[in-house]
Order: C-alpha cells, then structure tokens, then sequence
C-alpha cells in the first residue's frame, strides 16, 4: 500500500505509517498515513518560518487565485472526497459529502476575503499628522484539530490563514488523516510556494506537543477537548503566542409548551444524534416544560424508531457508527453512569451488530434526568441526549444557561417574547430558534463562551481578528 506522507518544505516525506481504519467496518483500511517524529516537526516550523517573510508580502491576486483553485477542485471532487470521509470519520454520506462542499465554499469564501483587505485612514488628534491601521499577518500558525469535522475544520482554519498572509503548521488528528492529506495535496498543486503550508501528521504527544513547545509559531487555532486546550493555552502564555481554542459542549435545546410538537422533535433529533451525536454543537440536554414533556418524548421515541443506525456509505443510513472503540467506551460509561445516576432509560442504550463489524451503538435518550448529574454537565461527544423536565421558560433558561459551557443554545417556541428573551439571554455564542442547535453558516462567526472558548471568533470576515495583528502608524504631513 502506498504511505500518504507528510509535506515539508514543499517535499512529500516519511517511511512511519499508520493504517487509518473505517469505523463502519474495521476490516477495511482506508489507507497508510505518515506518523511524523519530533524532528519532522521542527523541520516543518522552520520550513514555515523560512517562507513567511516572501508569503507575508505575496499579492493578493496570487493568494485568491490559490484560495479559489482550492475552492474549485474540492467542490468538483465533493463525492469521492465525501466519500473518503465517511469512510475514515463515520459520519453518513449525505453529511459527509455536505461538509465536503462546506469546506468548498470556505475557500470560495476566503479567495474573496483575499481581494477585500483594507484597513483605515483616520485623522490624527494633533495636527499634520495622518494615522493609517493596517492589518498584518501575524506569522507562523500552529494548526491543530480533532477528528469529528475532518475537512471542514481544516478548512475553516487554513484558508484564513492563507488569504491574510501566514504560513502554517498543519497538525489533523490522528484518527482522520486522509481529509486534511487531500485539501493539502489540492493546495500544493493549486501554486502554493514550498513551506507556506506543512503538514505532519502524527501523535498529539509528539507532533502537536512539539508545536506547543516551538518558541516559533506566533499563534496557535486549536479544536478538540477541553484538557489538550489547556495545554495550547498554558504553553503559550510562556511563548507570548496569540490563541484560538474551541472546546467541549453542553448545550441546550429549550422546548417549550408552546412549541410546535414537530418543529421540536426534528430540531431535538438532529441535535442529538446526527452525526453520531459528535458535533461540538450538538445538544445532550432537551429542557422540556412540563405541560408538553409527556408528548415530546413519546414522539422523539417514534422519531428514534425510525433512525437507522449502520455503514456510513449505505443508503437509507441516518446514523453512522462512533468514531472508533475509546469514543464507544466512553458512551457506554457514561449510558452506565446515567443509569446509576436515577436517569430513565428511555430508548436504546445497546449496542448494535450491522453486517460489518462497526462501532454500532442505538440513538440513547434518558428521561427524568436532573441537570445536576454527571450526564448533564459532561460532555459525552456521542449518540447519547437527556431530557430534563421543568416547570416554565424562566426555570428553562436558567437550567440551559447552567453549565460550564457556552457554544451553542437551542430553543423550540412560537412565542416571539421568548424567542426575543431567549436569543438576548442565553449565556452561548450562538443561538438558534426552532433550529437544531448543530448546523451553521460558513460566513458568519463561529465560536462560543465561558468553558467552549478562548480567543476571537473563527470563520466569516470575523477570522481576521486572529490571523492577524494589527498596525497603527503615523506620519507627519
Ligand atoms: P479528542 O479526545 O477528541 O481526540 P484531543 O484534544 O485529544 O481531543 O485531540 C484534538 C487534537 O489535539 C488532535 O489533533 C490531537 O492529536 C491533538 N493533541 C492531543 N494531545 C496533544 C498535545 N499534548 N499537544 C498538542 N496537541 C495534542
């Protein structure tokens, strides 16, 4: 089998490979992926530092016309690629091929944002003097990130990062590397020059802790979990290093009395438990006021019926498998914990056997859950969601809001004066009315609050914020 290697300094390198397994059938490998070394890493960082200062200076033309050729193949290519991360992720193909055209459209997004660099002419306090700001990029990058969003994740971190003029380190997750070994393969035949995009793929213990030990790379945009954001944020204060964390969630999704039973059920289910219930935005806790709770879960056990779980690349699937077997663990653990927490079972909790072997465990909802216990607070990252009854919206939006995190917050009403309350209240960075609390735009910020969160918002003209340092200079007349 041919080893997809790690490119450095513009050259494609590395013997040490690991298989990539398919979670839907763990017979199958997807393919052999370099496993980079310390070395490797360091190599990569000074080959970034080496082509900053040329890159740093390119014209944005060039960075536009490389942004959109990227833009353009990804989206030509959408099924096979869609396909290849539905093979390495899980996900189904639906929503793999729809992530896949999402990262096309970032780069689309970003080759436009490449034209659109300006900055401002103001008027100094003191006479004869002018004051230009002006953005600048800010060096090298440190990109690292997790294995649930495989291409446009890398996607809404690499084409920022390109289109104001930084030259990155490219670290995806171990468990996904044949996305981000392809959008970097496009990169480099789109013109990119040699050093301006490396990527190592590898053990976070080695190659991303080589990263967050590099006195070089001026800033770091990391997605995972909580514990590894720490450690960015703790290793780059020792550095002087701008940070960009996306964390854990636990969000909420509000249904209320007055909600429409259907709009409720749909937003809830995808929420949940599409895409495996492994989306940072997913919602686990379904806050339900007591004058619907008994309907909404009788119809979100109907609508559980009807998912079915199995290969990501067969038809008809609407659940795909968990990620591989630690993922699996730890949702069974915590199906455990909620049992002995008190919380009801209310439909699945088993695992499931498919005609290929996979990581197959049933959609999972727990009834009378508090939201003092350990399934409520802690973020599962799995097909596993509680529902937590209450009295009135004003007991809801305290429970929603009660919590460490603050990604996302969901609410299901007709009530316009809820709606409005609950969009200026809820303590997340992104809020949806009768809307999944997962699924969002690519042009429009991305990011949350308290425990998600650290560091300017990610995605839309918002991303320039961490991309780039600002300049002020004065001059006099
Ligand atoms: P998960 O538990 O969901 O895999 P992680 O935070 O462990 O979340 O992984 C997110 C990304 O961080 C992955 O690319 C992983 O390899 C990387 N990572 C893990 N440990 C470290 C570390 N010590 N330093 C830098 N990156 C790390």
């Amino acid at each position: 089998m041919t080893i997809y290697q790690n490119l450095i300094a513009g050259e494609w390198t590395g013997a040490e490979a690991v298989e990539n397994i398919n979670p839907s059938d763990t017979k199958e490998v997807v393919g052999l992926y370099a496993s980079g070394s310390a070395a490797d890493t360091g190599n990569a960082i000074a080959a970034a530092k080496a082509a900053f200062p040329a890159w740093s200076r390119s014209g944005i033309w060039e960075r536009h016309v490389i942004l959109k050729k990227a833009g353009d193949e990804i989206m030509a290519r959408k099924d096979e690629l869609g396909a290849l991360l539905a093979r390495e992720e899980g996900k189904t193909l639906p929503e793999a091929i729809g992530e896949t055209i999402r990262a096309s459209q970032i780069f689309e997004f970003f080759a436009g944002e490449a034209l659109r660099l300006a900055g401002e002419v103001v008027p100094s306090v003191r006479p004869n003097i002018g004051v230009e700001i002006t953005r600048e990029p800010l060096g090298v990058i440190g990109i690292i990130t997790p294995w649930n969003f495989p291409i446009a994740i890398p996607a809404w971190k690499i084409a920022p990062a390109l289109c104001y003029g930084n030259t990155i380190v490219f670290k995806p997750a171990e468990l996904v590397p044949g996305c981000s070994w392809a959008i970097v393969d496009i990169l480099n035949r789109a013109g990119l020059p040699k050093g301006v995009l490396n990527l190592v793929m590898g053990k976070g213990s080695i190659v991303g802790q080589t990263m967050l030990d590099s006195p070089d790379l001026a800033g770091i945009t990391f997605t995972g979990s909580v514990g590894t954001g720490k450690r960015v944020a703790v290793s780059s204060i020792e550095h002087n290093r701008k940070i960009q964390l996306e964390m854990g969630g636990k969000n909420p999704m509000v249904v209320l009395d007055d909600a429409d039973l259907s709009v409720a059920v749909e937003a809830a289910a995808n929420s949940a438990f599409f895409s495996t219930g492994q989306r940072c935005t997913a919602s686990s806790r379904l806050i339900v006021t007591e004058g619907i709770h008994d309907r909404f879960v009788a119809a979100m056990t109907e609508k559980l019926k009807t998912l079915n779980v199995d290969h990501a690349l067969k038809t008809g699937t609407h659940i795909g498998p968990v990620v591989d077997e630690r993922q699996l663990k730890t949702d069974t653990d915590y199906i455990e914990i909620g049992k002995k927490e008190g919380a009801k079972l209310a439909f699945g909790g088993e695992l499931i056997s498919r005609d290929t072997p996979g990581f197959y465990l049933q959609p999972t909802l727990f009834t009378e859950a508090t939201n003092q216990m350990r399934i409520s607070r802690e973020e599962i990252f799995g097909p596993v969601a509680s529902v937590i009854r209450v009295k009135d919206y004003e007991e809801a939006l305290a429970v929603a809001n009660d919590t460490p995190f603050g990604l996302s917050s969901g609410i299901a009403t007709t009530s316009l004066k809820h709606a409005t309350h609950f969009k200026r209240n809820a303590e997340a960075g992104m809020v949806m009315v009768n809307l999944p609390t997962a699924g969002v735009d690519f042009h429009v910020p991305f990011g949350g609050r308290k425990g998600s969160s650290y560091g300017s918002r990610e995605q839309g003209k918002y991303a320039a914020e961490f991309f780039t340092t600002v300049k002020t200079a004065y001059t006099l007349a």
